[in-house]
């Protein structure tokens, strides 16, 4: 929609109207108001972008009506809510709710096997664990690399938890892909299109966690540069974002799961850990999250989070999951969902 200024004359209006027919596929309907006149452009938003009409005499503002994501919009064609099959485990069904639990960081064998026992028998769903990790600092512990992608194969071998681990680098695609079951995208990552491009061709589901100062629309767009390589099984995950608020690490945006499940057919999880950065809010806030029509949740476990290597204060311990899984089912049921 390009609204004139209310000064504009015919011939500028003309002008624009001119402009805009010299673009194929593009239909154009001039609408004169009291005060302004309004030109309609209909059907390529693309096509309107590329003929500098913002810079045109007489013209106040371009205003896209059509939204900026595409192949995630829950507006696509006909398209059905996407359900992921990930090893069995149900995503995104509207009746199953998945609960991704595991160490930050994978820091060792015996850490990483004891939280996967622990939450693999509370009925978690999948085991998480970072083998490259992304620190603020470059002088913080990064990850043990290629050997704890060994630790969690190890760790899916004796539970059966299809492992969820985080893409950092593109250098480290075909080793992460093989052992990944679902890729993860970090939030400092989710505007790193190129790696979304190299996750979207690895044929395994992704992960993306909407990034630190990201707007829904934008994660959208994001989830779109996967879903542009051919690969459907897309899971989006708000994580918390940058507020004036600094009372919690981040602002868990509770709000983004139901306007996700309006305006997305892709399913939508909450990382309330690193939202909260203090584990004694995380049940409060997967709970909420639950309510809120949230498909799943991704939670930090420790065996020992006192002496964890990397977020230690918002991981649960051990032995408080299987309560806090209980306690999410319970949760997860009024919204229709079980344990997947
Ligand atoms: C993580 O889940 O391991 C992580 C680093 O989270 P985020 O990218 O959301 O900060
Ligand atoms: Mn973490």
């Amino acid at each position: 929609m390009i609204v004139m200024t209310p000064a504009a004359t015919e011939a500028e209006v003309e002008a624009v109207k001119a402009r805009l027919e010299s673009r194929r596929n593009l239909h154009v309907l001039v609408m004169p108001g009291e005060l302004t006149t309004a030109i309609g452009a209909i059907g390529d938003p693309e096509g309107v972008a590329e003929l500098g009409i913002e810079g045109m005499p007489g013209v106040d503002r371009v205003v896209p009506i059509s939204r900026p994501y595409k192949l995630a919009s829950s507006e696509l064609a006909h398209h059905e809510p996407t359900v992921l099959e990930i090893a069995g485990r149900i995503v995104g069904s509207g009746n199953t709710f998945c609960l991704i639990a595991g160490p930050c960081t994978v820091e060792s064998r015996e850490q990483t096997l004891a939280v996967a026992r622990v939450v693999a028998s509370a009925g978690a769903s999948m085991l998480r664990g970072g083998a490259f990790k992304p620190r603020t600092s470059p002088f913080a512990f990064k990850g043990l690399g290629p050997p704890a992608l060994e630790i969690l194969r190890e760790a899916r071998a004796q539970t059966g938890l299809p492992i969820v681990t985080e893409l950092l680098d593109t250098h480290h695609a075909e080793i992460v892909g093989e052992t990944a079951d679902v890729i993860q995208i970090g939030a400092r990552n989710m505007q790193n299109y190129a790696l979304l491009e190299v996750a979207g061709q690895l044929g395994k589901p992704v992960l993306i966690k909407r990034g630190l100062s990201s707007t829904v629309e934008e994660l959208l767009m994001a989830a779109d540069y996967v879903l542009k390589e051919g690969n459907e099984a897309v899971i989006l995950c708000e994580r918390g974002i940058r507020t004036f608020e600094n009372a919690t690490r981040f602002t868990l945006d509770l709000s983004a799961v139901p306007w996700l499940k309006l305006h997305t057919h892709l399913p939508v999880i909450v990382d309330p850990s690193h939202a909260a950065g203090d584990r004694r809010l995380v049940a409060p806030l997967s709970r909420a999250a639950a309510a809120a029509g949230a498909d799943g949740l991704i939670v930090e476990v420790a065996p020992d989070p006192e002496t964890a290597l990397c977020d230690g204060p918002q991981q649960l311990a051990g032995e408080e999951f299987a309560a806090y899984a209980a306690d999410v089912a319970a949760h997860a049921a009024l919204t229709g969902k079980r344990l997947a």
